[in-house]
């Protein structure tokens, strides 16, 4: 072994995104973007944008979107952090709230990022085991000093009861940390349990209803103190000139968003009711992607079967509670039809 290297480094198994085909032919169903425009107001700010100002650091706190997102979310800017992504939200969570002989706690099957993040600052995990219907029960006791609750989980695209959140929320010791990185497709979201409670933080992303997940911007939204903890130990300059200008008229433009996730949630509908009809158990999603079992031909058949006609969806095979499944990130109406073409097509040959 290494002697250059952090033991818990060599171990670990590092996180691995889905693949990223190029190419006009690609129908790429297995990342969860967003397959329209983002705010014709960011093209603007691109072409506005002074080549000179790039030779500058970028503001260190974001201050400008900031105010953007406070605005929005009918809060003050001491409630805000932006990071690079709301990955690195989470990262940084796990770092200022978990001490080295702590716990991070996480539902299983969730975001495949938590364990990692975990390995990587070498502290222990404890896992909430979902059920078979992939629903969640308070856990009566957790020793967590941090819980990621994704809401809606992905990649099961369910949400937890409201309720059960605000239980949770009250009895828990640690930091709770609501990851939302898919609110804008769901019917609710716990903004205002983050702002009234001094362990609860919501993370939000700018990949999916936005349309930016090239920019890499995420937020989280919560008690001032532990805003500031995250302010503290973040790198100098975490979120670039370019990032900070784009998201910040990204986030002044809800008509765009919103449009653009309607759009989503029409075609998710027509999509799950034909996979429906197809034999699939189709799980309600509150998400921009499908949780979805074939019942007539395996999940991994099915996901070889459309890569080979350039169709990536998405297929978590190692693990028991995942591998009949796959995920199917919503694309447009078109390349929504030649997916459920392919698939009907795959289930006749089979
Ligand atoms: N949380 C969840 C549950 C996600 O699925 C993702 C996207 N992979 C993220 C966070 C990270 O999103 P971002 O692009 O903002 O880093």
């Amino acid at each position: 072994m290494s002697k250059l290297i952090r033991r818990s480094v060599e171990e670990m198994a590092g996180y691995v995104p889905g693949e990223q085909p190029r190419g006009d032919e690609v129908i790429k169903l297995n990342t969860n973007e967003n397959p329209y425009l983002p705010s014709p107001e960011v093209l603007d700010i691109l072409r506005e944008i002074d080549v000179a100002d790039l030779g500058r650091y970028p503001d260190p706190v974001c201050l400008e979107l900031r105010k953007a997102i406070a605005a929005l979310h009918g809060c003050s800017v001491e409630h805000v952090f932006v990071g690079n992504g709301s990955d690195e939200v989470l990262a940084l969570a796990l770092r200022a709230f978990v001490e080295r002989d702590a716990r991070v706690g996480f539902l299983e099957p969730s975001y495949s990022l938590y364990p990692v993040l975990a390995d990587i600052e070498d502290v222990r995990q404890e896992r909430v085991r979902l059920n078979d219907r992939f629903g969640w029960e308070v856990p009566k006791k957790l020793e967590s000093a941090l819980f990621f609750l994704t809401n809606p989980n992905a990649p099961t695209s369910v949400v937890v009861d409201r309720e059960q959140i605000e239980r949770f929320a009250d009895q828990f010791e640690g930091v709770l940390l609501v990851d939302e990185a898919y609110a804008d497709f769901a019917e609710w979201h716990c903004l205002e349990l983050a702002l009234n409670r001094k362990n609860v933080l919501v993370s939000r992303s700018l990949s999916k209803s936005y349309s930016l997940a090239g920019i890499r911007c995420g937020y989280c939204v919560g008690d001032g103190a532990l805003i500031e903890a995250l302010y503290k130990i973040k790198d100098s300059y975490n979120v670039n000139y370019i990032t900070q200008e784009v998201a910040r008229v990204a986030v002044l433009d809800q008509a765009t968003m919103q449009a653009n996730v309607e759009a989503v949630k029409e075609t998710r509908r027509l999509v799950a009711d034909k996979l429906f009809g197809l034999g699939f158990e189709v799980f309600d999603s509150q998400t921009n992607f499908l949780w979805v079992k074939p019942l007539e031909i395996s999940a991994v058949r099915l996901f070889e079967a459309l890569k080979l006609r350039d169709i990536y969806v998405r297929y978590f095979g190692e693990s028991e509670q995942t591998k009949d499944y796959l995920r199917v990130s919503i694309g447009t109406a078109p390349q929504m039809f030649s997916f459920l073409d392919a698939v009907e097509a795959i289930l006749q040959e089979s």
